[in-house]
C-alpha cells in the first residue's frame, strides 16, 4: 500500500455480506489498482459464484460444509475451493496478500483477523467484534508483527482521518457520532412491541442484520466505544458519544487546545472502505457528494442511557475490562439472534446481556483459548436465560 502504481493484492473475508459487496464495488471503480486473491462466504454460494465470475480470484472459502459440497456440484469454477475454519485462517494468513479485508460478522471473525495480522499484513477491519473481544491480544500482535489495522467502521475511519498529522498525546477526547437508530424517538414503553422488520430498517445506513439490530439498541455504539479504546489507545473517559441523526459528521476529535476536527461525508460505506483500501493515500471515486447548502441543520444531543441500556453496559464492560467485553459481545450475539428468530422481544436484549455480565466471573488478561472458552460459556448461559424467559 504505497503510493506507487503497483497492484495491491487483497482477500476479502465475508465478501457476500454488506461490507464485502461494497468493498467489491470500490474495487470495481479502482481502475485496476486492486487484484482479488481470495473471497469467502458462509453459505451464499450463488452470490459468491457471481463474484468469482466478475473478479476471477485465485480461490474461495465456503465456511459451511454443506454449501461447499453444493457449490462443487452446482458450479464448475476453475479455481481453488476450500471449506472450513482452517481454510479461512490460511487464506487470511496467505503470504500473497498485501491487504486483508476483515468483513465477517461477529465472533467468527476473530481468528481469521488475528491470523491476517500475525502474518504481518495490514487489515482493513470491519469486524469490530474481534477487537472488542481480543483487543489486548490484537494490539500485541500488531506490535509484534508490525501490522496495522485500518478501520472500515465509519466512526473510527473518521477519527483516523482527523488524526492525520496529529500527535495522539494531544487528543483530549474523541466524539463518536451515532444516528440514534430507528427508535430514537420511540417511547421505550413500546419497545416490547417492536417488529423485526422495524428494527432492521435503519434510517441512514443499509447494513447486515446483526449490525442493524445493534444500531437499534445502540449496542453498536457501545462496541465502537470499546473499538476506539483499543485502536487509539484511549481511556474510557476520553471516548464520548453524541447522537447526530443526520449522519453527516462521522466522528470528531477534540484536541488539548480546544480545537475540534470532524470528518463529514454522505452516509455511504464505500467512502470509508475506499479510504481503508488506499490508506495512507486517497484515490478518486465518483461516489455521491453531499451538498451542505441543502442540509438545513446538523443536530447533536447526549444519548439516553436509560432508554438504551446496551450503551451503558458496553461502557461498564470496558471499565471492568478483562473478560467483560467477551461476555458482552457473546450475550449480545445470542440475544440479537433470539430477537431475529422471534424468541424474545426487542426490550429483552439488554436484560440478556446484563444477566450474563452479572453471572460470569471476570478473568483478567484472557488468553485466546480463554476467550474461546468464555465466549462459549456465555452463549450457553444466555441461551438458558432466554429459554427460562419463555
Ligand atoms: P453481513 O451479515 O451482511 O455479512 C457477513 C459476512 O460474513 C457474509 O459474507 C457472511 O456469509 C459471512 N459470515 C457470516 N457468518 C460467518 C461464519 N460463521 N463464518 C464465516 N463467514 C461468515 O454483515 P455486514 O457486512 O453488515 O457486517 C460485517 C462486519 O462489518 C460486522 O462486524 C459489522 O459490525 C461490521 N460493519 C458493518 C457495517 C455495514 O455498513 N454493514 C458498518 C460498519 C461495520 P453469508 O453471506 O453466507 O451469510
Ligand atoms: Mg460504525
Amino acid at each position: 500500500m504505497n503510493n506507487s502504481r503497483e497492484v495491491v493484492k487483497l482477500s476479502i473475508l465475508g465478501s457476500t455480506g454488506s461490507i464485502g459487496i461494497q468493498t467489491l464495488q470500490v474495487i470495481e471503480q479502482s481502475r485496476g489498482k486492486f487484484e482479488v486473491l481470495y473471497l469467502t462466504t458462509n453459505r451464499n454460494i450463488d452470490l459468491l459464484y457471481q463474484q468469482v465470475q466478475k473478479f476471477a480470484p485465485k480461490g474461495v472459502v465456503i465456511r459451511d460444509y454443506d454449501m461447499f459440497k453444493e457449490f462443487k456440484k452446482k458450479y464448475n469454477a476453475n479455481i481453488k475451493v476450500f471449506s472450513g475454519e482452517d481454510a479461512l485462517d490460511e487464506v487470511a494468513a496467505s503470504s500473497e496478500n498485501d491487504l486483508v479485508v476483515s468483513a465477517i460478522v461477529g465472533f467468527s471473525g476473530v481468528k481469521p483477523t488475528i491470523s491476517a495480522l500475525a502474518s504481518g499484513k495490514n487489515v482493513a477491519l470491519a469486524n469490530k467484534e474481534s477487537i472488542v473481544v481480543a483487543g489486548e491480544i490484537i494490539t500485541e500482535i500488531t506490535r509484534k508483527y508490525n501490522s496495522k489495522i485500518i478501520s472500515i467502521d465509519s466512526e473510527h475511519n473518521a477519527i483516523l482521518q482527523c488524526l492525520v498529522g496529529e500527535n495522539l498525546d494531544t487528543v483530549e477526547e474523541v466524539i463518536l457520532t451515532a444516528s440514534g437508530g430507528p427508535f430514537l424517538n420511540t417511547d421505550p414503553k413500546n419497545f416490547e412491541h417492536i417488529q423485526i422488520q422495524e428494527a432492521l430498517a435503519h434510517p441512514r445506513w443499509s447494513m447486515g442484520k446483526k449490525i442493524s439490530i445493534d444500531s437499534a439498541t445502540l449496542m453498536n455504539k457501545g462496541l465502537e466505544v470499546i473499538e476506539a479504546h483499543w485502536l487509539f489507545n484511549l481511556e474510557t473517559d476520553k471516548i464520548k458519544v453524541l447522537i447526530h441523526p443526520e449522519s453527516i459528521i462521522h466522528s470528531m476529535v477534540q484536541f488539548i487546545d480546544g480545537s475540534i476536527k470532524a470528518q463529514l461525508g454522505p452516509p455511504d460505506m464505500r467512502i470509508p472502505i475506499s479510504f481503508a483500501l488506499n490508506y495512507p493515500n486517497r484515490f478518486k471515486y465518483d461516489f455521491p457528494r453531499i451538498n451542505l447548502a441543502k442540509i438545513e441543520k446538523l443536530s447533536f444531543f447526549e444519548p439516553n442511557h436509560n432508554k438504551f441500556p446496551c450503551l451503558r453496559l458496553a461502557y461498564d464492560a470496558l471499565a471492568v475490562g478483562g473478560s467483560a467485553p467477551i461476555v458482552l459481545n457473546a450475550s449480545n450475539e445470542i440475544a440479537v439472534n433470539a430477537f431475529l428468530g422471534g424468541k424474545i422481544t426487542f426490550d429483552k436484549i439488554p436484560a440478556c446481556i446484563e444477566f450474563a455480565l452479572n453471572k460470569i466471573n471476570n478473568k483478567a488478561k484472557p488468553s485466546l483459548e480463554e476467550i474461546y472458552y468464555i465466549d462459549k460459556l456465555t452463549r450457553e448461559i444466555t441461551e438458558s436465560f432466554i429459554n427460562n424467559l419463555n
